[in-house]
């Protein structure tokens, strides 16, 4: 006899392989920063589906260019030509300062095709190098090279060994990282804000250091910008800002507006040493994800984005160090433009639900952190309301453990 389940949380947890920890709310629609659950409620997303939600929830231009496509062409491989990789690869190189690009479908893609570019120039170069350096507290993913060079033991214990050959150093350390790279490093790899590790900044001094530690040794440095990246910090590129000189970036997310689409953008001195063959994807840049990341790309360049979010980012800094200034739950807060991180005094696991119980979407990071990633064209007036709910999850938690 077949059993038909129709509750959607009972059906999942029938079917679907068990790897999610969902909190228990169904979205159905959305609109701008807007969700919608299946009992009609309203919620503010100040959290984009981690950062991906770019252009907030069913933006018309995404919309329609999707449609638009899907009824026109949406995969032909990469057998063939097609007239927009070229497009989505001209926009990353102008926006970048690299020179090419290698389209995928994922953040963790993005940074396994910049590890074996990596590789892969070093072996052409005739002096093969294997050592990677990686920060404590960094996330690049959790495919084998990217769980590689994430540090977090939960992550990576169950699935050892992984690629060899990686070295810790803790952020914002210039001398520990000074001390490490020798001329065996292949490749730094950095995020410019370590975002799941907690929204953790890196210095200036540090991307100095990093950068003198490359050319002294020739060790490629690679930027992952796959959360911080794309204007989610009012730059079209945080390295920019950070004075980092990266050979290899990775991008995703915020790319497809929700469409899945990522990018490995590499230098030229590094693109002439790939050849034909050496990577490849089946779905990598189809039409459809192209198209999307085209609208994304142009509200970027074109769209007065990064304006908005340099704005937008003066709002959020303002308004969170009040939140934290009147709540002693909150130790500090970190960010810039629409990635910002608060810390709290303790775990906080609870704030997500007191959250949603307020209307409002955030997520927990680091164990004490609640993150903050909303969309890209949050208005004040939405970012007042949403930070207000926020605050009164905060206050519920507080007065829950009786403890403010
Ligand atoms: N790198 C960074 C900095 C990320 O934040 C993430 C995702 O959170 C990844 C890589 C992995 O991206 P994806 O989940 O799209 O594979």
């Amino acid at each position: 006899m077949t059993t038909v389940i129709d509750d959607v949380q009972a059906r999942e947890a029938r079917y679907v392989l068990q790897t999610y920890r969902r909190q228990p709310v169904t979205f159905v629609r959305g609109a701008g920063i807007r969700l919608y659950d299946a009992d009609g409620n309203e919620y503010f997303d100040l959290l984009s589906g981690i950062g991906v939600a770019s252009l907030g929830h069913a933006h018309q231009g995404l919309a329609n260019a999707i449609a638009d496509q899907a009824n026109t062409l949406v995969h032909t491989s990469n057998l063939f030509f097609h007239p927009l990789q070229g497009q989505v690869a001209e926009r990353l190189a102008a926006l970048s300062g690299l020179s090419r690009s290698f389209i995928c479908n994922s953040g963790t893609e993005a940074v396994e095709a910049c590890l074996k570019f990596d590789r892969r120039y070093w072996y052409t170069k005739g002096e093969p190098r294997a050592e990677f350096i990686a920060l404590e507290e960094s996330f690049h993913g959790r495919t084998f090279g990217a769980l590689s060079v994430t540090s977090d033991e939960h992550y990576r214990k169950p699935f050892e060994p992984l690629v060899p050959g990686v070295r810790w150093i803790p952020a914002n350390n210039p001398d520990a990282l000074l001390a490490a790279v020798s001329n065996k490093t292949a490749a730094i790899i950095v995020e410019g804000i370590q975002g799941e590790g907690g929204v953790r900044p890196l210095t200036p001094a540090f991307a100095a250091a990093i950068n003198k530690a490359s050319e002294a040794t020739g060790a490629l440095v690679i930027a992952d910008e796959i959360q911080c990246g794309l204007g989610r910090t009012g730059n079209p590129f945080h390295f920019a800002t950070l004075g980092l000189k990266p050979h290899l970036c990775s991008v995703g997310k915020a790319l497809g507006g929700g469409v899945p689409v990522g990018a490995a953008i590499l230098s030229e001195e590094v693109a002439q040493t790939i050849s034909f063959g050496d990577h490849g994807s089946t779905y990598g840049g189809n039409l459809l994800a192209c198209r999307a990341a085209l609208v994304f790309l142009d509200q970027l360049i074109s769209g007065g984005l990064l304006a908005h979010v340099n704005q937008m980012g003066r709002f959020f800094e303002s308004r969170l160090k009040v939140i934290a200034a009147t709540r002693p739950i909150v130790k500090e807060v970190r960010g810039q433009g629409l990635i910002w991180g608060l810390e709290l005094n303790r775990d906080a696991a609870a704030i997500v639900p007191a959250a949603l119980a307020c209307r409002v979407v955030v997520n927990r990071t680091a164990e004490t952190v609640v993150r903050l990633l909303p969309p890209l064209v949050i208005t004040e007036p939405e970012a007042e309301a949403a930070l207000d709910r926020l605050a009164g999850a905060l206050d519920d938690v507080s007065r829950d453990k009786g403890n403010q």
